[in-house]
């Protein structure tokens, strides 16, 4: 792992990249999810690299869908487990009756057991409540309808029997299917224009190294409140609406950054714009 220099301006944003990459490097994440974060990281420039009031907002309504949810699943991919594994575990351990499920875009059963690790280990970190977790990893038992192909694989007795799942980063069929399937779908997603992002009843437009230590806040905050006041919560939502004002806060961060002054001149050199080699 190369050490990123603490001085660095981008610092914390090459960090969660780095993260990613060590996953990538132990098995964790594939070349696809390197690719996807790319996406991710463009929109979370755009948002300013910081939790707005719209995923907060999406966060309560998400912490009390999850608290008055019969059977909730937390669905765990490579980059979920490669950038956050801790902070989905201690999710799970704090809403009764919570499961993780391992459900892979590039599924093979190494990698879904390798993740199932990864998970038991932060829970073991935990201490009782972790250990405790029903975690659902390789050898899936139940197909998803409505796709294709290994995407479909899921396990009974997880996201197939759930009333909700939240799947952070997930691909728009599957959320898709998720939704045709009845199921109450959570998702975190940078990218307000996403399929998953539109087809979720609710969207935490964030990064997920944000949006999930966010989320346990918030559950930690409702855990115990009447179910009457978790259902006001949830019924005050409207992920519509809460999209267009997310894409709002990008459309004038962008028009006031237009405005700006530029930045100080001479620009500090770099190896790009240093003095060029005279040519031979
Ligand atoms: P969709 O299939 O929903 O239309 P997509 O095809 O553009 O989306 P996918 O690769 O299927 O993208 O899904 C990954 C999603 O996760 C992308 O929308 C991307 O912006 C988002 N994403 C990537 N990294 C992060 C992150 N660290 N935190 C939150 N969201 C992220
Ligand atoms: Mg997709």
């Amino acid at each position: 792992m190369h050490r990123i220099p603490r001085d660095h301006p981008r610092y914390e944003s090459l960090r969660i990249r780095q993260l990613l990459v060590s996953g990538a490097e132990r098995g964790l994440a594939v070349r696809e999810g390197l690719l996807a974060h790319g996406r991710g990281e463009a929109f979370d420039y755009l948002l300013g690299e910081r939790t707005g009031p719209e995923a907060r907002r999406a966060a309560r309504a998400a912490a009390a869908a999850l608290l008055l949810a019969g059977r909730p699943v937390l669905s765990v991919n490579g980059n979920v487990a490669s950038l956050a594994a801790p902070d989905i575990v201690r999710l799970a351990a704090a809403i009764p009756g919570a499961v993780l499920e391992v459900n892979l875009f590039h599924r093979t059963e190494g990698r879904a057991r390798m993740i199932g690790r990864e998970l038991r280990a932060a829970g073991r970190r935990l201490g009782a409540r972790g250990r405790g977790l029903r975690i659902f990893a390789d050898d899936p038992d139940a197909r998803l309808a409505g796709l294709s192909s290994e995407r479909a694989r899921c396990h009974r007795e997880g996201m197939l029997s759930a009333d909700l799942v939240l799947v952070p980063l997930e691909d728009g069929d599957r959320a898709e299917a998720l939704k045709r399937a009845g199921k109450t779908v959570v998702t975190v997603d940078l990218n307000p224009l996403s399929r998953t992002a539109r087809a979720a009843d609710i969207t935490i437009v964030d990064n997920v190294v944000r949006a999930l230590p966010e989320l346990w806040r918030r559950v930690e905050g409702l855990r115990g409140a009447p179910r009457a006041r978790l259902g006001r919560i949830l019924g005050g939502f409207d992920n519509r609406a809460n999209l267009a004002r997310a894409l709002d806060r990008i459309g004038s961060r962008l028009a006031a950054l237009a405005r700006a002054p530029c930045p100080p001149h001479p620009a500090p050199r770099t190896p790009f714009n240093g003095p060029r080699r005279p040519s031979r």
